[in-house]
């Protein structure tokens, strides 16, 4: 059966596989770079980041040079800042312990910081041939359905799909069989109404469809407000993030307030996502009810007056890029157009 799947989904994957830059290189950092920033994020939001990135930074030597500071600028939109932190790190191993180069197996590039089983085994069969199984929730969900397991969790039913999804990697091209299922995973076999009468594999699929899921545990809602300060050079106070946050340590944003005041001017209201949290953000104007918390509210934080065009440079949060995006502020006319 994993024989004749594999090939049927290799062919399906030559004919229709997405044009994307990292798949036009063999660079084994590209395809490390491309890797990590495709973790939990949607491709698209990769491809505005990717070209950029490698632009800046196009070896483990040019990143692994480079200041914290530009690196999370760069990744900034990207979320998970912790990856651009990891990536940053393991370049400078890589520097001081590998002549700048990557390991070729999937246990030596598991010793790296920020390098998980999933990217070990990503990088190590596209860059390097060795034939190992990537497995994540795409992965998952296609040979689950493959083999007709039900939605769950479960060591047996790990083992079982880690044993498939090895099953269907062709030992001539390992990074091909292992692109290809994801893309099945993204693009055909879809967490909701899967497309089966277009799917390659459906002769060999036990499920066809869509088997029930468990429901998600509902995003806990917060509102949470901030300030917009400017002066009359056209400079935007911003607040950096004590180093010892927990999220987005660091990182720059509005100056935040402990709630919105009473009687305070609100410049615009929208909804954000982080990871399991809605946040309901209200943007109010400084001034009159509203003054800039002292004291423990700003505890660790520094501040600073950053002209409008000097915002790209700064490792903002998605949210105030986010919030200035929608004040008009970014990106400043300047680098408009730029992504
Ligand atoms: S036949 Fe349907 S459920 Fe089975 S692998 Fe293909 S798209 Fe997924």
């Amino acid at each position: 059966m994993f024989l004749d799947c594999g090939t049927a989904l290799l062919g399906w994957f030559d004919q229709h596989k997405r044009d994307l830059p990292w798949r036009r290189s063999s660079d084994p950092y590209g395809i490390w770079v491309s890797e990590i920033m495709l973790q939990q994020t949607r491709v698209a939001a990769v491809l505005e980041h990717y070209s950029r990135w490698m632009g800046s930074f196009p070896t483990v030597a040019a990143l692994a040079a480079a200041e914290e500071a530009e690196v999370l600028a760069l990744w900034s939109g990207l979320g998970y800042y912790r990856r651009a932190r990891m990536l940053h790190r393991a370049a400078r191993v890589l520097v001081a312990e590998h002549a700048g180069c990557l390991p070729r197996t999937s246990a030596a590039l598991r010793e790296l910081p920020g390098i998980g089983a999933y990217t070990a085994a990503a990088v190590a069969s596209i860059a390097f041939g060795e034939p190992v199984a990537v497995v994540d929730g795409n992965v998952e969900r296609v040979v689950a359905r493959l083999l007709g397991l039900p939605a769950g969790a479960g060591a047996d039913r790990l083992r079982a799909i880690r044993a498939g999804a090895q099953a269907l990697v062709s030992p001539a091209r390992p990074g091909d069989s292992n692109q290809a299922i994801m893309e099945l995973g993204a693009t055909v076999c879809l967490p909701r109404a899967p497309l089966c009468l277009g799917c390659p594999v459906q002769p060999w699929c036990r499920t066809r469809g869509e088997h029930p899921t468990i429901a998600r545990k509902p995003l806990t809602p917060r509102a949470i407000a901030y300030t917009l300060a400017t002066d009359t050079g056209g400079r935007v106070l911003l607040r950096q993030r004590p180093a010892e946050a927990s999220l987005m340590a660091g990182m720059w944003e509005l100056p935040e307030l402990p709630a919105a005041p009473p009687g305070a001017r609100v410049l615009l209201r929208f909804r954000h996502a982080i990871t399991v949290t809605n946040y309901a953000v209200s943007i109010v104007a400084l001034g009159g009810a509203t003054e800039l918390p002292g004291g423990d509210a700003a505890a660790g934080t520094a501040e600073r007056w950053v002209p409008v065009d000097e915002l790209p440079r700064l490792p903002l949060t998605g949210l105030a890029r986010k919030a200035l995006r929608r004040l008009g502020l970014w990106p400043p006319a300047s680098v408009s157009g730029s992504g």
